[in-house]
């Protein structure tokens, strides 16, 4: 899983306080007092259209790369993100194994942002009224939008397991996740019979399983995981001989699978068959959902609430707002949500933004039949899926490796790499 000056004479509109419905005026930078105003409040007749950048996440990071390819001088470009950093997903397993400092796994979005002349307003979105071409951050701040794209990833679905309180960890925002896991793995060092439950099948919530326990194991903690990975049992979806290396894996790390589902308790989880299962610290990696906000947002939504999108990555019922990543849903195709799609769709959603701001083409991210996944198992130690085919070893923890360290390295020096941006340019990230 990867700011902010810009020339710019643009103003931050700064909404009234009573939500989205008035109108949105004020010329101040969001972050301060200081009057940015040259802008003002009507944007119409100003002939520099304004492109906001939703989250800096996968596929936005292609598109500010793009961007800083050719500076805009006829575009405003603003980065809305919680955060001047984006954690890289890939190597969060790694991180908690200890193969990797927190710096190594992401990238800051000030050089990036830079590079690409767009301005980081430092928020999160918590509404928008597409009518109105307006978002809503924290703080009652408004930033209004000629052209929206949103990559703001999913949320983790915890409402099965809120019951646990202060015990659960979701693994989403991965900020507050890297804040909180030294906390659980010093708690585990001087607590002897430590019990850590991971819930979730999926490829998160085995990696993390996996790097959970080799973490215990290299701090000399006395503790022990369970992965809780419902009915089907791990990764659903995968090749069989995938589930069978993986198995043998969690096997040899004497992780404890348990195939049922499972809600929070206050003492941990009690399982679908009535069993208790004892926890001091839960790590939610189940399900995806989208924010509920954009519920109210007036953009048409696809199943489970996310952004439906055409094959261009644009709205189907805004034309003006684009949805790339985890947060959109495509319409006429199946894509599975995972960083690979994310990353390979950034150069496509970059053309296409440019072609709706300026005119041109539009462009179709055709999404491949299957894509190489590397799922790291806690020690130096890979096992690879295409498809049908699979395979294991040191050597795939080497080549993910070097693939997650040139994915950073990319979107961390834009001024010094000056390739053109390509699909398959793209294709070198991300476990791809
Ligand atoms: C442990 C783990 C390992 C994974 N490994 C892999 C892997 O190896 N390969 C793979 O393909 N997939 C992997 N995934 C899945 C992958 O992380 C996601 O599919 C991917 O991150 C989606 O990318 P995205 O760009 O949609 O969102 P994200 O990468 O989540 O980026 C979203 C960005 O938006 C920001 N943001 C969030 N909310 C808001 C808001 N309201 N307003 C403004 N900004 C906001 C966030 O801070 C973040 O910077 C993994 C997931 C996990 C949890």
């Amino acid at each position: 899983m990867l700011v902010v000056i810009f020339f710019s004479r643009g103003a931050y509109d700064r909404g009234n306080t009573d939500g989205m419905s008035g109108p949105v005026h004020c010329c101040q930078d969001p972050r301060g007092s200081e009057p940015v105003g040259v802008l003002c409040p009507c944007r119409a007749g100003f002939l520099m259209k304004r492109l906001v950048l939703a989250g800096g996440g996968h596929a936005h990071l292609s598109v500010l790369r793009a961007l800083a390819q050719m500076p805009p001088t006829d575009i405003e470009v603003v980065l809305i993100t919680p955060s001047l950093f984006q954690n890289y997903s890939g190597m969060l397993p790694g991180w908690i194994s200890g193969h990797y400092t927190q710096a190594q796994c992401r990238i800051d979005l000030r050089a990036l942002a830079q590079s690409a002349r767009a301005r980081i307003v430092i928020g999160r979105i918590v509404g928008m009224d597409a009518g109105r071409h307006c978002v809503r951050l924290t703080g009652e701040r408004h930033i209004n939008y000629d052209v929206l794209s949103m990559d703001i990833g999913s949320e983790i679905d915890v409402s099965w397991l809120e019951m646990a309180g202060e015990r659960l960890l979701p693994v989403r925002p991965l900020d507050k996740f890297f804040d909180a896991w030294p906390r659980i793995l010093s708690a585990a060092q001087n607590k002897s019979g430590y019990r850590l439950a991971v819930v979730g099948g999926g490829a998160a919530g085995v990696e993390l399983a996996l790097a959970a326990q080799y973490a215990l194991v290299q701090s000399e903690a006395n503790g022990h995981i369970d992965l809780v990975a419902s009915e089907p049992g791990p990764l659903v979806g995968y090749a069989a001989s995938v589930q069978r290396r993986v198995a043998q894996s969690l096997s040899r790390a004497r992780i404890a699978v348990h195939r049922l589902r499972g809600a929070g308790t206050a003492d941990g989880i009690l399982l679908s068959d009535g069993t208790q299962l004892p926890a001091d610290c839960i790590i939610a990696a189940t399900g995806a959902r989208a924010p509920c906000w954009l519920t109210l947002s007036g953009l048409t939504l696809g199943e489970n609430g996310y952004i439906a999108v055409d094959g261009h990555y644009r709205s189907i019922s805004h034309p003006d707002v684009f949805a790339a990543g985890d947060i959109c849903t495509r319409q006429d195709t199946i894509v599975a949500r995972s960083g690979v799609h994310a990353v390979h769709a950034g150069p496509v959603l970059a053309a296409n933004l440019l072609a709706s701001l300026r005119g041109g083409q539009m462009r179709v991210y055709r999404p491949r039949s299957r894509s190489l996944y590397l799922l790291a198992c806690g020690r130096r130690y890979a096992v690879a899926s295409w498809g049908g085919w699979s395979a294991e070893g040191e050597w795939l923890w080497h080549l993910k490796d070097r693939i997650d360290r040139r994915f950073i390295r990319r979107f961390s020096n834009p001024k010094q790499q000056h390739a053109t941006l390509s699909e398959k340019e793209s294709n070198s990230g991300k476990n791809i």
